[in-house]
């Protein structure tokens, strides 16, 4: 059976009832499917306009679950949206940026999904809606694993909440592939570094996408680089041992070996991209 709920609270409705897959657009359910035909319960949430843009509220950018890259593209953000803005842009192609989400990213959990690290890196929430109300959860706990969230089956993903404290740090997004275009990432890098008065860091955030189940902050780097000189040469304090947190695998894209090694470069370089858009 295939449903298009208008508003959001008949979208929960229907859920909530009996059940049912979410369909936003479409750019992971339907690949995921392959030769096969939905089973059960379709809940296309496109015609839902309420949870679609981005607005600017009191302490929090709210990114709509219903929000396409391209709008994120498309759309005035602070600087500190900079690396969300460049993963915007290598997320498949123009068409993919057109149909596919950022919800829709982040519910599939995918450990390359090029959303997640600029994301964590913003310290985002999630929103999610059901029948009984809304609740709140920060992006490092929604995503637990590959493919792995803490969605319960009832619940939407409403919106994308970004808080406006480190609006004006200065951010950037870097992706590793095979190719330049329309690939999967063998490892990505995201990075929000907020300046003091002097010029130095007074807060980072480091997070590493395709290295790991989930996407991961780097914790102690965030800590090392507080004090560095926002200026060039930054990356020579990120050294090997900060990369601990990561876990790579071996698969057909690269070995855990050489995507440890490109983290290494990657990371270096993403903080020196930082200082150049300063
Ligand atoms: C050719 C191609 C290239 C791609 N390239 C990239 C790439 O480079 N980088 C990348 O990260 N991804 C890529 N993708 C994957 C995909 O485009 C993105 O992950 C996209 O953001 C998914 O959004 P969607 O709206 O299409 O999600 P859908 O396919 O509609 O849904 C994905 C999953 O999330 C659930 N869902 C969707 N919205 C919600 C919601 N609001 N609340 C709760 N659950 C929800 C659905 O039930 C489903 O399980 C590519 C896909 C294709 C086909």
């Amino acid at each position: 059976m295939y449903l298009k709920p208008k508003t959001l609270d008949e979208a929960v409705l229907f859920l909530s009832a009996q059940g049912g897959w979410i369909l936003a657009g479409g750019t992971d359910f339907y690949p995921a499917l392959g030769e096969r035909l939905p089973q059960g319960r379709v809940v296309d949430i496109t015609a839902v306009g309420e949870i679609r843009g981005i607005s600017i509220e009191a302490e929090w950018i709210r990114i709509g679950g219903l929000t396409t890259w391209s709008e994120v593209i498309r759309t005035p953000l602070p600087r500190c949206f900079d690396a969300l803005k460049a993963a915007a842009r290598e997320v498949g192609s123009v068409q993919i940026q057109n149909r596919g989400t950022v919800a829709g990213n982040l519910c599939n959990a995918s450990p390359a999904a090029d959303g997640v690290p600029p994301l964590l890196a913003l310290d985002a929430e999630v929103e999610l809606a059901s029948a009984a109300g809304r609740r709140r959860l920060a992006l490092a706990e929604f995503v637990v694993g590959n493919r792995k969230t803490q969605r319960r089956a009832d619940e939407i993903l409403a919106a994308v909440l970004v808080p406006r404290r480190m609006e004006n740090a200065a951010s950037a997004f870097l992706k590793l592939g095979a190719r330049r275009y329309l690939v999967i990432s063998i490892s990505m890098v995201a990075a929000v570094l907020q300046a003091d008065g002097a010029g130095c860091v007074s807060e980072a955030r480091i997070a590493v996408g395709s290295c790991s189940a989930k996407a991961q902050r780097l914790v102690q780097l965030e800590r090392d680089l507080v004090g560095a000189a926002l200026a060039a040469g930054i990356g020579r304090v990120v050294k090997e041992e900060h990369l601990l947190p990561l876990s790579p695998i071996d698969d057909v894209r690269a070995t855990a070996e050489y995507r440890r090694d490109a983290s290494l470069t990657l990371v270096r370089r993403t903080l020196e991209a930082c200082v150049e858009s300063h």
